[in-house]
């Protein structure tokens, strides 16, 4: 038995100081500080630190197999651990052959599997192909009964293999995944607005930064919205917006929460801290899509977390080849993307937590509580409580310290926070009661160690 002591656990922004028993992998007890202790073999000294559940990334893009010169699942998860979160939900479309069959996904697993340090759970993927053919039925069947966490849509896409689904193939497609109990989570921007806005800024010669962002116009990301939300009031799904960029966008999902449909969605650490003005300063590594949007887009995106109407946070972790692919003086030909599972958490105990934004139990519920619930993987996940993984994020609040690519796990050896100095480091990620990483010593864990958590939902 393990015994974590001295844990301090947030639970309506107070203090709890507890000691938390650990037996095979799970959470066996956890008795108040004062308590004698048991007699155990192993223990952690959590003194100072907070602990909470182990934190989750539900949407990042780890390359594997396929664009392995970008990532692997090994130095993807091997930055989940740095970063303190024990799992990750990957993305079906960045990888050959995408997860859209029974088959593709069992090759996925058995490549990804053994790489893995931390734990991990899928999104499955469909294509207007599979629609057309009919064969999706089947395919969307297999991969629910595979664990797969939800189903992935782009209403543009830049994969060749994974294309865009127009909205009459979305609209069956929700029905069967209605059926099927299954989250359909939406990239949204308009294909029309970006596609024409995107080619008349390359025909008149622009090659700034900015001109990204004026390509894929503001506009393409609400109208798209709009559109699914469209389609969900008919059919009744589970949808769910990814990397919600625009205030605008953000008012729709309150309408459709409002009008109770079965709406969620995420935003990222990018389009909280950035905006704009610093993509036209700082060019290609901070090229996202969607892209970075004005200051009260940004402003109405923690307005959001804080009232819930955003309900959780991911990364959208997407490293290009760097610095090949990120420092073309034309914006166009560099990669959008930035890999950021491994500073997630320290990104926002800095620009949340100390600058007063989010509390800490705020922070606990967008970066577990929320993902594991809506994705069928709680109490299992995203809890501290008698019976679930023993998973830990110990947390040093109030350390500062300096980001440095060349240190960061991900192959993608870059950030936009390079050289900021942020409060609060990861001290310690314990995965299913074993130490995968700690501060100083780095990934300690086991190649290997993570497991695959399907989606317990029926
Ligand atoms: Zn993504």
């Amino acid at each position: 038995m393990l015994r974590i002591k001295n844990a301090r656990m947030v639970k309506n922004e107070e203090w709890k100081e507890v000691n938390i028993y650990v037996e095979k992998g799970k959470i066996k007890d956890i008795v108040p500080g004062d308590e004698a202790l048991l007699s155990v073999k192993k223990e952690i000294d959590a003194q100072g630190k907070v602990v909470f559940p182990g934190f989750i990334d539900p949407h990042v893009h780890f390359d594997d197999p396929g664009f392995t010169e970008r990532e692997d699942f090994e130095t993807g998860t091997k930055s989940a651990a740095a970063g303190g979160i024990t799992t990750i939900i990957d993305m079906p479309c960045t990888s050959i052959p995408p997860i859209t069959t029974a088959s593709n996904y069992d090759y996925k697993l058995k490549i990804v599997k053994p790489k893995a340090y931390v734990d991990f759970a899928f999104w499955g993927g469909v294509t207007p192909e599979q629609v057309e053919s009919g064969e999706y039925k089947k395919s969307l069947k297999e991969l629910k009964d595979r664990g797969i966490i939800g189903v992935k849509f782009y209403t543009i896409s830049g994969m060749e293999l994974y294309p865009r689904m127009p909205l009459p193939d979305m609209d069956k497609t929700f029905r069967i995944l209605k059926d099927l109990n299954l989250v359909c989570a939406v990239h949204a921007e308009d294909y029309y607005l970006v596609e024409y806005y995107s080619h008349l800024m390359q025909e008149m010669g622009r090659e700034d930064p900015e001109s990204w962002s004026e390509g894929r116009t503001y506009e393409a990301e609400p109208e798209a919205i709009w559109s699914v939300v469209g389609i969900t009031e008919k059919v009744g799904n589970k949808l769910h917006l990814v990397h919600l960029s625009t205030k605008a966008g953000l008012n729709i999902i309150r309408w459709a929460k409002a009008h109770k449909l079965d709406v969620t969605t995420e935003t990222c650490p990018q389009y909280l801290i950035f905006t704009v003005e610093d993509l036209k300063r700082r060019g290609s590594i901070l090229k996202i899509a969607p892209p970075l949007r004005r200051e009260e887009d940004q402003n109405a995106l923690w307005e959001g977390l804080k009232d819930g109407s955003i309900d959780f946070i991911c990364t959208d972790h997407a490293a290009g080849k760097y610095p090949e692919e990120k420092s073309s003086p034309n914006i166009w030909k560099n990669y959008a993307g930035i890999p950021g599972t491994q500073l997630v958490v320290p990104t926002l105990l800095h620009y949340g937590y100390h600058s007063g934004r989010l509390n800490l139990t705020e922070i606990q519920k967008l970066m577990s509580e929320n993902a594991a619930k809506r994705y069928g993987l709680y109490p299992q996940k995203g809890a501290i409580q008698v019976g679930s993984d023993a998973d830990f994020s110990v947390v040093d609040l109030d350390k500062e310290w300096t980001v440095e690519p060349s240190k960061l796990k991900s192959k993608g050896k870059y950030s936009p926070l390079a050289g900021k100095t942020l409060r609060g480091k990861i001290y310690m990620t314990i995965l299913r009661g074993e130490i995968v990483y700690k501060d100083y010593e780095g990934v300690i864990g086991e190649k290997g160690y993570g497991e695959l958590v399907k989606s317990k939902v029926k």
